[in-house]
């Protein structure tokens, strides 16, 4: 996961059947699920343990959205309050448009080498546009030094990378949707190629 991208593999990538691409992003979800949620799905609206799996369509593994988009979004309906949420739900990744797994590559790049790749690089080497690269750096930047400030990265993980992505995952509710709103400002909505990872708003 941490590989650097590069501009051929980016190209690979968007040549790549749509299944597989589907595929490594529930995986992505599934793995984010076991980092924020060890104990269990539990719904980030009113914290209540029980919950429904509205699995992606079995048949392909991808559900569409209202805009006919395909998604590998796994997606939860909570017991109590009825609402739906995903592992992404009210975290500092809430609502986003990039994909899950280009996520958790970045978290890891960040973890090992200390530091986000440099603009140029995200765009030739991750396959973001310029605006996706500022709000990546916006957003990981501001999300890194909230964790400073609250005591830094502590924990059980397999190793750095793991451990990063489970303390960001732990920035949730109000303190997420701060950095969020911080980092999107001035940021239109970002663009890349196939299969949409999280359109929601669950
Ligand atoms: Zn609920």
């Amino acid at each position: 996961m941490s590989r650097c991208r590069t501009r051929a593999a980016s190209v690979a990538d968007a040549a790549h059947d749509s299944h597989g691409r589907l595929a490594a992003v529930a995986e992505a979800y599934a793995y984010v699920e076991a980092l924020r949620w060890p104990d269990g799905p539990r719904c980030p609206h009113c914290g209540n343990a029980r919950a429904y799996f509205l699995r992606p369509g079995a048949e392909s593994g991808a559900r569409r959205t209202r805009t006919g988009t395909a998604t590998a979004r796994r997606v939860w309906k909570c017991a109590g309050c009825r609402r739906q949420y995903s592992a992404l739900t009210a975290t500092i990744w809430h609502g986003t448009r990039i994909h899950v797994p280009t996520w958790i590559a970045l978290v890891r790049h960040t973890a090992n080498h200390g530091e986000l790749p440099p603009p140029g690089q995200l765009q030739r080497g991750w396959g973001l546009s310029a605006e996706a690269a500022r709000h990546v750096r916006r957003l990981l930047g501001a999300a890194s030094a909230d964790l400073l400030r609250s005591g830094g990265v502590g924990g059980r993980a397999q190793d750095r990378g793991e451990l990063l992505l489970a303390a960001l995952l732990s920035i949730e509710g109000g303190r997420a949707a701060r950095l969020r709103h911080a980092a999107v400002r001035r940021a239109r909505p970002l663009r890349q190629r196939g299969p949409v990872a999280d359109y929601g708003d669950a």
